[in-house]
């Protein structure tokens, strides 16, 4: 087959991770990336077992070797467990074990698998656009960058670009602009506190209350992740200060461990989604992670999903064929995405009511829930698999 080319727009985990697949289908591939430096922010990530099959699919190695046991739960503010599991074998079988990595770690990984000669940083592209040509489409990228900028095209333009995707603004005028879901959320990896002496090593917990959710994950290397979220109105700053009054009187070890934290550790972000897109695809250009479908972090599968399109779309596009390659990622990718776009709204929902009534309701409700039912409704997110042409290739 002649030689064919990719300009990946964005070098975040969704950018990264196409270059890796693609590379394994002999594509050529370029990826622009606007930051002066390949990295990421200095926050924890939960991977899934989704997660860690993309990745063998693609052939990025090195992520979670120390997985976190399913030993954990739900807990309310008062340190009642509405939800507890156990590691129990049927709970292993249904849901795996997840690792929650630190971001940079996972973006080292991914920038293992592609070499130097395919990433440029400091590259911000301006737009995208379809360029006819015998025998085929292909789409031209204008970028800013050292040298006054040019344009590139290639057989494939990705839209790995994120939230604020200059690829959909370019190619998908009618997209609505993201929306602010209601939520902030603070972030902080940092070593284990001595508050935690005695809890299980490996166990995780959520822990939901009036309006906010707090939860608590172990890290490898010693360290925790914690995450808060609140119902706030977008553009605060507050951050160590805040989060310590905001979960004041939350059951143990949640105030111990906001007090061990340094103010360095926090980082905020507001929680934005992006409306449904009708379509992933456009000619030979296509979005992929959050560009295409960014969610709520409610269940922890934005990332995974990012890493799912791309171990999907490599394996597609592996086919001489890409208009019908992309057609069918299309098919293949929207409906999952979206399924988990929309429980991953809910599940904000959910964990952030309010009122004491309502909270009291959905905890006795949840608490009446069959535990197979809980541990089924985890499996479907978590059990994805690859396209049959991947398996193959990831096999050899
Ligand atoms: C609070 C919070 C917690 C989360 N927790 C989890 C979790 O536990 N597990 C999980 O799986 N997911 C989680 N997510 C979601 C996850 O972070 C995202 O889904 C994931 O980072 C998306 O990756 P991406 O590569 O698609 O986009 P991004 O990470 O946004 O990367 C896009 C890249 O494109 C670059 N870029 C943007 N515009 C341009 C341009 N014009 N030209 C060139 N480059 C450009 C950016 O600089 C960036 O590097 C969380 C999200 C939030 C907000």
């Amino acid at each position: 087959m002649a030689e064919r080319t990719a300009v990946i727009v964005g070098g975040g985990i969704g950018g990264l991770a196409t270059a890796a697949g693609l590379r394994r289908h002999g594509w050529t591939v370029r990826v622009l990336e606007r930051a002066d430096a390949f990295t990421e922010v200095g926050a924890g990530i939960s991977l899934w077992p989704n997660a860690f099959t993309a990745l063998a699919t693609i052939g990025v190695t090195g992520v979670g070797d120390e997985r976190i046991g399913v030993a954990g739960g739900l807990r309310d503010w008062r340190g009642r467990w509405i939800v507890r599991m156990h590691d129990t074998e049927q709970a292993a079988r249904h849901t795996g074990s997840a690792v929650v990595a630190h971001r940079a770690e996972l973006l080292d990984a991914l920038l293992a698998a592609v070499p130097a000669e395919c990433r440029q940083a400091g590259v911000a592209v301006r737009g995208v656009r379809h360029a006819a040509r015998r025998g085929g489409h292909r789409a031209v990228v204008e970028h800013d960058g050292a040298g006054g900028g040019g344009e590139l095209a290639a057989d494939l333009v990705v839209g790995a670009d994120g939230l604020r995707s200059v690829v959909r603004e370019s190619l998908w005028p009618d997209a609505k602009p993201p929306v602010y879901s209601g939520h902030t959320a603070w972030r902080i990896v940092m070593p284990r506190p001595s508050a935690l002496d005695g809890a299980g090593v490996r166990a995780w917990a959520e822990t939901w209350g009036p309006g906010g959710v707090f939860g608590l994950f172990p890290m490898p290397g010693g360290r925790v992740y914690c995450y808060a979220t609140a119902t706030v109105p977008p553009g605060g700053q507050g951050g160590l200060a805040e989060l310590r009054e905001r979960f004041r009187g939350w059951c143990d070890p949640i105030p111990a461990v906001l007090a061990a934290a340094e103010p360095e550790h926090v980082l905020r972000n507001d929680i934005y989604y992006l409306p449904r897109l009708r379509t992933f695809v456009d000619g030979p250009v296509v979005l992929l992670g959050d560009a295409a479908h960014a969610m709520t972090p409610n269940l922890g599968q934005g990332g995974c999903q990012a890493l799912e399109d791309a171990a999907t779309l490599s394996a597609l596009a592996g086919s001489p064929d890409l208009a019908g390659a992309l057609r069918r990622y299309d098919e293949l990718r929207r409906p999952r995405t979206q399924e988990l776009w929309q429980r991953s709204k809910q599940g904000g929902t959910l964990s952030h009511l309010t009122p004491a009534p309502a909270r009291a309701v959905r905890n006795a409700l949840l608490r009446m829930l069959p535990r197979s039912l809980f541990l089924k409704s985890l499996a479907r997110p978590f059990s994805w698999q690859p396209p049959a042409a991947e398996v193959d290739i990831a096999a050899k």
